[in-house]
């Protein structure tokens, strides 16, 4: 059963020149629960847009967004992103930044600190629990902040390039890792990038966008064994 549905979402924006840019211009997609989807196309056809607008950090200039039956705007607890950059807490070391979202969600210190471990452990860094960020590698920032982001327990993931910023190598162990963690944990996953392999690697489906302005272009179903 359907759990998102993007509706007619049109986007645009003004730049400071006053120019209007139509980023998005009318896409409907239905996303079933448990599917790992992966958005693909050049860079500028609107994929970031799309994202943080299902996450709710944009508002569409039309169109809705439904989480099962809701306005998505009633549902970020559903929710969670994670982005290119690494996103850490530099001044808080790396349990407590796992911790970070069950900490806004009023979760005592005991339980956080618990399932925190509990995350951090499955994406292999326990041993790094009393670190701080600037001592990891790209490639272990961008697993804590998996972590946390899966900890908060949130039904759908949003990933905007995830490994964009990472090595090949760090990058394929990553992906293997991802898809490990999501048949664990049957997440619905929405994955940007602009990698036809990373998309074919990774996806139950891929929706391909195409540029100016950004529309669905083809939606494929890969029906692959994995490793
Ligand atoms: P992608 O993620 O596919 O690279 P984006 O969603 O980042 O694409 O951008 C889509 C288009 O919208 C681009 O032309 C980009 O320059 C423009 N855009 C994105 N965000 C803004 C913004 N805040 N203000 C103005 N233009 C924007
Ligand atoms: P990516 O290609 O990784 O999506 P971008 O460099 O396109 O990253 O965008 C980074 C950030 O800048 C995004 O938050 C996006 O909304 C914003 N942005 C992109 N294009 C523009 C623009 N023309 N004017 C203002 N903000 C923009």
């Amino acid at each position: 059963q359907p759990i998102l549905k993007i509706n007619g979402i049109h986007k645009k924006f003004i730049t400071e020149k006053g120019n209007e840019i139509d980023a998005l211009s009318g896409i409907d997609m239905t996303i079933h629960e448990n599917e790992l989807i992966c958005i693909l196309g050049p860079s500028g056809c609107g994929k970031s847009t799309l994202l943080r607008i299902i996450a709710g950090l944009e508002k569409p200039s039309s169109g809705e967004v439904y989480y099962k039956d809701k306005e998505i705007k009633k549902c970020h607890k559903e929710i969670g992103m994670v982005f290119q950059q690494y996103t850490l807490l530099p001044w808080r070391n790396i349990i407590e930044n796992v911790a970070l979202g069950l900490e806004i969600n009023g979760i005592d210190k005991k339980q956080r600190i618990e399932k925190a471990k509990e995350y951090l452990s499955l994406v292999g860094l326990d041993k790094f629990e009393a670190s701080f960020p600037y001592e990891l590698s790209g490639g272990m920032q961008q697993r804590v902040a998996i972590a946390r982001v899966l900890a908060n327990d949130s039904n759908i993931l949003l990933m905007d390039e995830p490994f964009g910023a990472l090595d090949a190598h760090t990058r394929v162990l990553l992906q293997r890792e991802l898809l490990g963690i999501w048949r664990k944990n049957k997440k619905t996953v929405l994955f940007v990038t602009h990698s036809v392999d990373e998309s074919i690697y990774l996806a139950d489906k891929i929706v391909v966008m195409s540029k100016s302005p950004g529309k669905v272009k083809k939606i494929i179903n890969v029906d692959m064994e994995r490793p």
